[in-house]
């Protein structure tokens, strides 16, 4: 099996604000492998240091390993093996992901069925999705809202617990009008008194969810009782055992923390176990990893809106993701993107 590795950066339009700190561009990791039969399949390690710690020369030398172990050997092992080869030399899940999306490429084309088939023979045809706002002021906020309304958007997440949350959560909800819905993420700002008192009086905007308003299991179970707004885990998925939990209404799950489509169907089916909805977001991810994750919660037949139309925040970055109607169709052709 032939392997090749090609990092790829990709500038965002305008520097990002979030709660781990400011992004100005994305540095992704392609794995590309291909059989002797010629047929192809491409994967991405998108880890992004500031949120899960790991770096771009971390998951690259973990990349390099699992070259190693692919060009090593059998080349028609079961992906089961060669995936478990490569966690064997290394376990990191971030980079896992990229030989696992790209087995599951490779699968695809070479059975000529687009990889959401191969998951299932029930998926959806299009996975709905979230606009994010981040704008710290009112105006700003309302006029983000009304381009993603005029975009195609039907969910809008607006990030809070970073000042005038009650005047933007208002702007924004005004913007809208009452259909679209309307989703906070606090990124873990608050303690559970503040999230409290804060979701009490964001709450008569009419929610949809607040994403990882408090961090950690406790703190999200003791939340979930005082409030009357669905509660979602993000940041908090990370943690050991959660889940499995049953802590939150909802779980947040990312393709590279769940080391690619495989870990991901798994995810879910735990979260699922425990009465919880599963939802797909990136980490900024590029366009083999979001149509990776589309795949994937179109094959869970996912209805909460997934944090998968994230590309065009980025500059320079072709792909044929359009959100219309709420949602992005699922690449019908064979492989990851048809
Ligand atoms: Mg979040």
């Amino acid at each position: 099996m032939r392997v090749t590795i090609h990092a790829r950066t990709l500038r965002l339009r305008r520097p990002l604000a979030t709660a781990f700190g400011t992004i100005e561009h994305r540095e992704i990791l392609e794995l590309e492998i291909e059989d002797g039969d010629g047929f192809a399949g491409r994967g991405e390690a998108a880890p992004l240091e500031a949120y899960d710690g790991v770096s771009t020369a971390r998951a690259r030398a973990a990349l390099e390993a699992y070259r190693d172990v692919l060009q090593a050997g059998d080349e028609n092992r079961a992906g089961g093996e060669l995936l478990d080869a490569c966690r064997a030399a290394d376990d990191l899940p971030q980079a896992l992901a990229a030989v696992d999306i790209a087995l599951w490429d490779r699968a695809g084309r070479r059975a000529g069925q687009p990889v959401a088939r191969l998951l299932s023979d029930h998926g959806l045809d299009a996975v709905a999705v979230n606009a994010t706002i981040g704008a710290s002021d009112r105006a700003t906020a309302a006029a983000g809202a009304a381009a993603a309304l005029r975009a195609g958007f039907r969910c809008v997440k607006l990030k809070v617990g970073t000042g005038d949350d009650a005047g933007r959560v208002a702007a924004v909800r005004a913007a809208l009008g009452p259909g679209p819905l309307l989703r906070l993420d606090a990124n873990g700002a608050w303690s559970v008194e503040e999230a409290v008192r804060a979701i009490e009086t964001l709450a008569a905007a009419g929610l949809e969810l607040v994403e990882e308003p408090v961090h950690g299991l406790a703190s999200v179970r003791a939340l979930r009782d005082r409030v009357a707004v669905r509660i979602a885990m993000d940041e908090t998925a990370a943690v050991p055992g959660a889940l499995a939990s049953g802590a939150a209404d909802a779980v947040c799950l990312k393709l590279g923390r769940c080391g690619g489509i495989s870990g991901l169907l798994a995810c879910a089916t735990l979260v699922r176990a425990s009465g919880a909805e599963p939802y797909v977001a990136s980490t900024f991810d590029g366009p083999l990893g979001i149509a990776a994750a589309l795949h994937a919660a179109a094959a869970l037949r996912i209805e909460t809106p997934c944090g998968l139309a994230t590309l065009d925040l980025f500059a320079d970055c072709e792909h044929p993701f359009v959100v219309r109607d709420g949602a992005i169709a699922v690449p019908s052709g064979p492989g990851l993107l048809g």
